[in-house]
């Protein structure tokens, strides 16, 4: 289990009566913590920090464990800033900074002098938040009183964005061939996604898979086959079709497991070796949250294996979809997302059903794939492009709706939906802002939880949602732009 350390601040100043209430108190304070939180992260309560040297001691410490993910910081009593300065420098992890305090009420009979030292979070932590603010540091501040449902949810939030960008340091990434040619949006700088996000991307030959496939025993592919009919309809003839995508199945799965693999990619364009385009495949491994993105789109499919583990416990969808055509009367106009085969079948409203079409590109025998109709409900689509100097992400809420009307003859899985905060505004403020054609889409997650994972990327984040005014969104990214010029 992912750890947060609970580091409370204090100073020497106050002796030692009151500095074991203070140690009595967030010890007590963690605990609630703890059992609040222990389906995402364990609490652990840290000895009360007095002075530099144990300030210094814990932010090492938490930096150097790989169970930490990120610490929540208290100053229960007033704590000379100066002395966190070295320990700040230090700490590598995200910073939960928790303005509250020990009493919810002011004891209004009996305060005294005694109570006013004992309990000044009002004070301490604002001299705690100028040093991290001088500092320039990056963390998110969460004021109330720590037992208020409304504050265990942005810790509760805070502690799952933790454990995605914790996930995502050392994930490999697999890219069965490269980007598609000529395709830009798709295209990206992976030692740079290395060194930022810690993810590990690299390519190997679609060969490999083939190799894998070859070894394969006949029970291992009857084992996919009998997994397919158990969650799925089976709506062709062709089962020969089917089985192949078995295969690649069985294969990838092989490979995910070797190689340490969290995301993939592939492409149609470099399928040697294969008779069919993964389709069903692949399917069958996204709801499973492994990341994957098709056309070599290793950014889509790295974000959409840390947003999966992001959205780990909570109801709802994420996955990789592409923006492909719409329906546009007037006022009312509908978005159609869907690929050419994968569609991650967490999306599907009903139960998928596997068909056998063909492909019409690719040059390849038709492949087997879910068909199904896309879930409604309120959600987010979250694109990551590479700016030249830095990465951007855009994130747009959108509601997922129920297809008008039935698409008999579309071979494909699709989910629809409408662009916030109506379809001209949310639209060209996309394009504006460079988003791509690939998105991770999530009914799970919020723009608050991508918010927090920019922030403890360092990430620059853009947001189309029912405020966006198109006029003040494009001076926005005319300041990025040149705050990135600044910073260069
Ligand atoms: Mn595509």
């Amino acid at each position: 289990m992912k750890k947060l350390y609970f580091i409370t601040g204090s100073q020497d100043l106050y002796g030692e009566e009151t500095l074991a209430r203070a140690a009595e108190d967030s010890k007590e304070m963690a605990a609630y913590l703890n059992e609040k939180l222990r389906s995402v992260s364990e609490v652990v309560f840290q000895p009360v920090v007095r002075n530099s040297a144990e300030a210094l001691g814990v932010c090492t410490e938490a930096s150097a464990d790989p169970d930490c993910v990120g610490v929540i910081m208290w100053m229960h009593t007033f704590s000379p800033a100066k002395m966190w300065i070295g320990a700040l420098k230090a700490l590598s992890k995200p910073m939960l900074h928790l303005h509250t305090q020990y009493n919810k009420r002011l004891p209004y009979g009996s305060i005294d002098m005694d109570f006013m030292n004992l309990n000044q979070s009002a004070h301490g932590d604002r001299e705690f938040g100028f040093i991290c603010t001088r500092l320039g540091i990056k963390r998110e501040v969460v004021s109330g009183y720590y037992k208020h449902d409304d504050v265990i949810e942005k810790i509760r939030r805070f502690a799952q964005a933790a454990s995605a960008v914790d996930f995502g340091r050392g994930m490999r990434v697999a890219m069965f061939g490269s980007n598609m040619r000529d395709v830009a949006v798709t295209d990206g700088d992976r030692v740079e996604s290395e060194i930022k996000y810690g993810w590990n991307v690299n390519y190997y030959g679609i060969g490999d898979l083939c190799d894998i496939i070859s070894g394969l025993t006949d029970g291992e592919i009857d084992g996919k086959m009998s997994e397919y009919s158990e969650k799925y309809v089976i709506n062709t003839e062709n089962a020969a079709a089917v089985r192949e995508q078995a295969k690649y199945e069985a294969a990838i799965e092989r490979f995910i497991e070797r190689e340490n693999i969290s995301a993939f990619t592939d492409t149609f364009q470099d399928l040697h070796g294969l008779n069919q385009l993964p389709g069903l495949a692949v399917q069958n491994i996204m709801a499973k949250g492994f990341g994957f993105a098709p056309e070599g789109d290793y950014k889509t499919a790295a974000l959409t294996a840390v947003l999966c583990k992001m959205a780990e416990g909570r109801s709802g969808a994420t996955g990789f979809l592409e923006d492909y055509t719409y329906d546009l009367p007037q006022n009312e106009e509908i978005e159609l997302a869907s690929h050419m085969l994968e569609v991650s079948p967490v999306f599907a409203a009903d139960k998928p059903k596997i068909e056998v079409h063909p492909l019409g590109i690719g040059g390849k025998s038709d492949p087997a794939r879910l068909v199904f109709d896309g879930i409604t409900g309120e959600g987010i689509a979250v694109s990551m492009v590479d700016m030249g100097d830095r990465f951007r992400l855009v994130c747009a809420e959108i509601t997922l709706v129920k297809q008008p009307q039935p698409m008999p003859e579309l071979p494909v899985a699709r989910v629809m939906w409408k662009l916030k905060p109506d379809f001209a505004v949310g639209a060209a403020a996309w394009i504006y802002a460079g988003g791509a054609h690939h998105a991770v889409v999530s009914t799970a997650l919020t723009v608050e939880d991508i918010r927090l994972f920019a922030k403890m990327t360092g990430t620059e984040l853009v947001v189309i949602d029912e405020k966006t005014e198109l006029n003040a969104f494009e001076q926005q990214l005319d300041m990025l732009d040149a705050l990135a010029k600044l910073r260069r």
